[in-house]
């Protein structure tokens, strides 16, 4: 008589069980197969919520390491990275205070930061730098995508959407991440800012943005856009997730020296207006000035660190054209070096760039236009050609760029 077919598991012979599987030494039930299943899920889930704390604490970068680090990318704006070294330190410490959990009660609360600065000055390339660094989910999103409920446009709560996306859809890690808003500035109300064309934004999205700002349990939707009422929703707590905001926040200037004109009175006045740095006022910004360029009181309230961003002088352009680790002009070297050609640039080239960029005040961006149309014919033609060097002259360069119409690049 043939043996009776047992599950190897449980130890359940065939007719015992709905369903026994074969495998190349022995069986398996229904039942334990889907035990087996849970044990997996389980399992598998964990190891995904411990990598939400996949954080090496005692090797922390220390605040001076991060600027260390930004100061490979970024030229100057020292206040700046200064700001976002030690509230990015202290958001690990945050998180970290989270483990070990009744500790102590003193609950450090998150620093979330609005830098200011005219357009080109660094602050999307101090976000990306940023996330380079980080092992925490990190993602940068534009203000100008999002509207009120019911107007084109996205719901707010996609900033979220994007965070889920970059750590696959790990709730537990999201909750841990950096946001970048880009353009916060155009989400102010129009009445105070005459620039922004579309006015279903202001007030709304910013009401909407506090709610994210605070720090509360939001519903996500998994693909962004619009919330529908089919769709499955995703909760994300953002009581700890660290926002940086970024904005040009043009005309603010003016703002800042109506508010120093009213308040430089009395006894120092002539004194503290001599001291003034009338080029640069955005230096001097508080956050009475953000209320008045239209960001309301509650959404300020919640950016506690407020930093500018230094207009970028001839030096820092000159700076920024070759020093940064992947600087325009390295980019170009290693491009030509993949064809075997060594790449120069004289030094008065160089000069030239700079005084074009700043002829036509097309700023740090201006750098990579100007450059792009010196070198069009060169990356066109050396590829295919014999030689094996070649270096840009202050003739080649202006030669190239006559035939260029700069005012277009200005427009781009
Ligand atoms: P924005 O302040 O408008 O966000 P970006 O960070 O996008 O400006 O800067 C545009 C480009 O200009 C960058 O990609 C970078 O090449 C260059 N740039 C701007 N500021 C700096 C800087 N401080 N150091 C190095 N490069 C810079």
């Amino acid at each position: 008589m043939a043996k009776e077919r047992k599950c190897s598991f449980c130890g359940r012979p065939d007719s015992q069980v709905r369903l026994l599987i074969t495998g190349l030494n022995g069986y398996i039930c229904n039942e334990c197969a889907q035990q087996a299943n849970e044990i997996v899920k389980e399992t598998i889930g964990a190891e995904r919520a411990s990598k939400a704390g996949d954080i090496d604490w005692k090797n922390l970068p220390k605040p001076k390491e991060i600027k260390d680090f930004l100061d490979q990318y970024v030229i100057g704006q020292d206040e700046a990275k200064k700001h976002l070294a030690v509230a990015v330190y202290n958001h690990y410490k945050r998180l970290g205070q989270k483990k070990i959990e009744g500790a102590d009660d003193v609950e450090i609360e998150k620093s979330n930061i609005i830098m200011v600065g005219s357009t080109g000055t660094g602050k999307t390339l101090l976000a990306h730098s940023i996330a380079r660094l980080l092992n925490v989910p990190f993602t940068i999103v534009d203000a100008t995508v999002f509207t009120e409920a019911g107007y084109v446009g996205e719901d707010i709560e996609s900033i979220l959407t994007r965070l889920l996306q970059v750590c696959d859809y790990n709730e537990a890690r999201a909750e841990q991440g950096i946001v970048f808003i880009d353009e916060i500035d155009k989400i102010a109300r129009k009445s105070d800012n005459p620039s922004i064309t579309r006015d279903v934004s202001g007030e709304g999205v910013q009401q909407g943005l506090l709610k994210l700002l605070e720090g509360s349990d939001v519903l996500v939707p998994p693909n962004g856009g619009r919330k529908h009422p089919d769709q499955k929703m995703i909760k994300v707590n953002t009581k700890n997730i660290l926002f940086i905001c970024g904005g040009a926040f043009d005309g603010i200037e003016r703002k800042i020296a109506q508010r120093m004109n009213t308040h430089v009175v009395g006894f120092n006045a002539v004194e503290n207006t001599a001291q003034i740095d009338k080029d640069n006022l955005l230096q001097y910004i508080v956050p009475e000035d953000l209320k008045s360029y239209g960001l309301i009181p509650e959404i300020i309230g919640r950016l506690p660190v407020l930093t500018s961003l230094q207009p970028l002088d001839r030096t820092a352009l000159r700076r920024i054209l070759t020093e940064p680790k992947n600087s325009i002009v390295k980019q170009y070297i290693k491009l030509l070096d993949m064809d075997g050609i060594a790449l120069s640039f004289d030094e008065e080239t160089l000069e030239f760039i700079v005084d074009k960029a700043l002829e036509y005040k097309l700023g740090a961006r201006g750098l990579r236009s100007i450059v792009e149309s010196i070198m069009l014919d060169v990356m066109f033609e050396i590829p295919s050609s014999k030689s094996n060097t070649f270096r840009v002259t202050l003739e080649y360069a202006k030669a190239q760029l006559a035939k260029t119409n700069l005012a277009k690049l200005q427009i781009a």
